[in-house]
C-alpha cells in the first residue's frame, strides 16, 4: 500500500480505480511520408471518426445542457465538411509529402490566423472552433484521447492541477474523487469538487505517477490522504468511515422543510451556491432556500464560442423556472484570473486576479454584457430574478451598470418584450475598496453578497491559487471579519439586505459569528445546507453573542 497524505478540499470517502489525467503534448511530430496517396486515406478516415464522435458528443450534450447549447458539435462538424478546409489540408500533404497531423496543424494556423484577421466578431470568435476541430483530428491521427477521460468505469482522477475549463469539461458520472499534487482550497476547481460533493485532495505530492494507472485506491477527503492497492486492514477502516457518513446524512435530512432559525428566533435565509443547470438538481435535493449565488461564467466556459443571448436565456428560464418562486441570485459573468476563456481573446496580464476581470471586461464590452443582461431580463418573468455584479470597486462602476440597465430596459420595451418590474439589484463585496465604501454602495442596491474568497485574498494580500500560502491566508483572520461586520452594519444602515456567498459561508465553526454579526443569509455548496440548518437550529445568539464577538476580536 502506498500512503499518499494531502490538504482536504472536500470530504468523504472514495473507492474506485485511479485514472491519472496528463494533459496531451500539443507539439505535433513532422515527418516525411512515401504516399500521399495512402496519408490521405489515412486523412478521411480521421475526418470521419471526428464527425462521429461529435455526433455522440452532441446527443449527449442535448440532453445535459439543451439543444441550443449542443449546436456547437453541429458547427463542428460543418466544418469538417468545409471544402476549403480538406482541400488545404490534402494539397499540403500531397505538395509537402508530410504526414496529415503536421497538414491539419499548418492548415489549422492559416485558418486561425485568417479569422482573426477578420472585422466581424462572430467570425473572428470561430478561430477557437477551428482550433479545437483540428485538435479532435490531430489526437485521432495521433491515436490520442481528446477529452482526456477515457475510462468506462467511475475513477479517482490524479493530475498535477486542474483549470476549471478543465474540470468542466469532465463527465461528472465518471469521477469518484480529485487529488491534485497542486491547487488550493478556495480554487475554483475545489470549488468545483465541492459543488460536485465529491471527496477531493490538494497538494498530494508524488501523487502523479503514471504506474497509478487503474490500481485500486480509496480517497479519503476527511484527512486528505490518498492510499493506492489499500491493504484490508486500511479497506475496513475506510469501509466503516464511509457507513458512519452515510449514517450522519441520513439524520440530516430530518431538517427538510424546517426553517433555518435560531432557539431566539433569528432567522437567516440558508441558499446554494451553483455552477450550471445541472446543480439545481442537488439544490432542491438538500432543500435550500433559494440560489444565493448562480457563477454564470461557467456558460461561458462550457462553451466554445460567446453563448447567445437565446442560450443564455434558455439556461436562466430553466433554472428560474426550477426553483418556482424561490429567489434566484444570477451573477453576471465573472471570467478573468483562473477562469480563463480562449475566445475572450484577453491580452496576457502579469497579475490577472488584479486585472481586466469580471465586471471590468462588462463594462470595457458592453456588447458582451448587454447579450447577458438582455438575457437575465428576458428570463426574469420566469420566477423571482436577483442580478449581482462581481469584482466592484467603486461606485462609478454601479452607477454605469444601472445606465446599462436602463438601456436594455428601454430596448426590451421598444421590441415590446416584457420582464418583472421586481427584480433585486446587488454586488458582490469581495473588494476592500468596496467593503470601505459599502455605506455608498448600499444606498443604490438592494442586496450584498461577500465574496469572503476574493475578500480574503485581497484583504491578507494572499493569492487563493498559492498551494504554499498556508498559514499567511488566515480564513478567520480578524480583518477580515471587522470587514464583514462593517458591511452588514452600513449595509443595514441602509436597508440592505447582505448574505455571504464564499466559501466561508459554509465554515461550521464562524455559523455563530455570522448570526451574532446579523448576516441576512448564507449560500453555500449544496450538500452543506442541512449541516449548516443544524447549527443555526442549535444557537442561542442572545447567549453566545458578546463571547464570539470579543473571541474573533470583532467589537
Ligand atoms: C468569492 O470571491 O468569494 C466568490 C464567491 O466568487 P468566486 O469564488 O467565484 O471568485
Ligand atoms: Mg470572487
Amino acid at each position: 500500500m502506498i500512503t499518499i497524505s494531502g490538504k482536504t478540499v472536500c470530504t468523504g470517502v472514495a473507492f474506485g480505480p485511479v485514472f491519472v489525467f496528463s494533459r496531451e503534448e500539443s507539439t505535433i511530430k513532422r515527418f516525411h511520408i512515401e504516399s500521399s496517396e495512402a496519408e490521405i486515406t489515412r486523412f478521411e478516415k480521421a475526418r470521419e471518426q471526428a464527425i462521429l464522435e461529435l455526433d455522440t458528443l452532441y446527443n449527449k450534450a442535448i440532453g445535459e445542457v439543451g439543444e441550443a447549447n449542443a449546436m456547437i458539435f453541429q458547427i463542428h462538424q460543418m466544418m469538417l465538411e468545409d471544402l476549403d478546409y480538406i482541400e488545404s489540408i490534402k494539397n499540403i500533404i500531397t505538395d509537402q509529402l508530410i504526414n496529415a497531423e503536421t497538414a491539419v496543424g499548418q492548415t489549422c494556423d492559416n485558418f486561425v490566423q485568417m479569422f482573426r484577421a477578420m472585422d466581424d466578431d462572430y467570425m473572428r470568435e470561430r478561430s477557437a472552433d477551428v482550433k479545437d476541430v483540428s485538435e479532435r483530428l490531430i489526437k485521432i491521427l495521433s491515436g490520442k484521447d481528446k477529452s482526456g477521460i477515457i475510462a468506462d468505469e467511475p475513477v479517482i482522477i490524479i493530475a498535477d492541477d486542474l483549470a476549471p475549463s478543465e474540470t468542466v469539461q469532465f463527465d461528472k458520472t465518471k469521477i469518484l474523487a480529485f487529488v491534485t499534487e497542486g491547487g488550493s482550497t478556495s480554487s475554483h476547481t475545489s470549488i468545483l469538487a465541492r459543488m460536485m460533493n465529491i471527496p477531493a485532495v490538494i497538494g498530494a505530492k508524488d501523487a502523479l505517477n503514471s504506474s497509478f494507472n487503474g490500481k485500486p485506491a480509496i480517497a479519503d477527503g476527511f484527512t486528505g490522504t490518498l492510499y493506492i492497492d489499500p491493504d484490508d486492514q486500511t479497506i475496513a477502516a475506510m469501509t466503516k468511515k464511509k457507513q458512519e457518513i452515510e449514517k450522519k446524512t441520513a439524520l440530516l435530512q430530518q431538517l427538510k422543510g424546517q426553517a433555518s432559525i435560531t432557539k431566539d428566533g433569528h432567522k437567516i435565509e440558508l441558499c446554494a451556491n451553483i455552477g450550471n443547470i445541472l446543480d439545481v438538481g442537488a439544490v432542491l435535493k438538500n432543500d435550500a432556500e433559494g440560489i444565493g449565488l448562480f457563477r454564470s461564467e461557467f456558460l461561458y466556459l462550457e462553451s466554445e464560442t460567446y453563448p447567445s443571448e437565446d442560450i443564455q436565456f434558455g439556461a436562466y428560464k430553466e433554472v428560474l423556472s426550477k426553483m418556482v418562486n424561490k429567489r434566484v441570485i444570477i451573477r453576471t459573468l465573472d471570467i478573468g484570473a483562473d477562469k480563463q476563456v480562449d475566445y475572450f481573446n484577453m491580452p496576457h496580464e502579469e497579475n490577472p486576479a488584479m486585472g481586466i476581470r469580471a465586471i471590468r471586461i462588462c463594462l470595457q464590452r458592453p456588447d458582451i454584457f448587454k447579450v447577458q443582461l438582455r438575457a437575465l431580463y428576458r428570463a426574469s418573468v420566469f420566477g423571482r430574478l436577483a442580478i449581482m455584479f462581481p469584482m466592484i470597486a467603486s461606485e462609478w462602476e454601479i452607477l454605469k451598470v444601472l445606465e446599462i440597465i436602463d438601456e436594455v430596459k428601454h430596448e426590451l420595451d421598444s421590441e415590446g418584450i416584457s420582464y418583472s418590474k421586481n427584480i433585486e439589484l446587488g454586488c458582490m463585496i469581495e473588494t476592500p475598496a468596496a467593503a470601505v465604501i459599502s455605506d455608498i454602495l448600499a444606498k443604490h442596491l438592494d442586496f450584498f453578497s461577500i465574496g469572503t474568497n476574493d475578500l480574503t485574498q485581497y484583504t491578507l494580500a494572499a493569492d487563493r491559487q498559492n498551494p504554499d500560502i498556508g498559514e499567511f491566508c488566515d480564513t478567520h483572520h480578524t480583518a477580515v471579519l471587522r470587514l464583514i461586520n462593517m458591511i452588514v452594519k452600513n449595509a443595514h444602515a441602509n436597508g440592505t439586505w447582505v448574505g455571504i456567498c464564499g466559501e466561508l459561508g459554509a465554515d461550521i465553526e464562524l455559523t455563530e459569528a455570522f448570526l451574532a454579526i446579523g448576516i441576512d443569509e448564507l449560500s453555500v455548496t449544496p450538500s452543506a445546507v442541512l449541516t449548516i440548518r443544524k447549527k443555526v437550529r442549535e444557537t442561542n445568539v442572545s447567549e453566545i453573542k458578546d463571547n464570539v464577538l470579543k473571541k474573533y476580536l470583532i467589537q
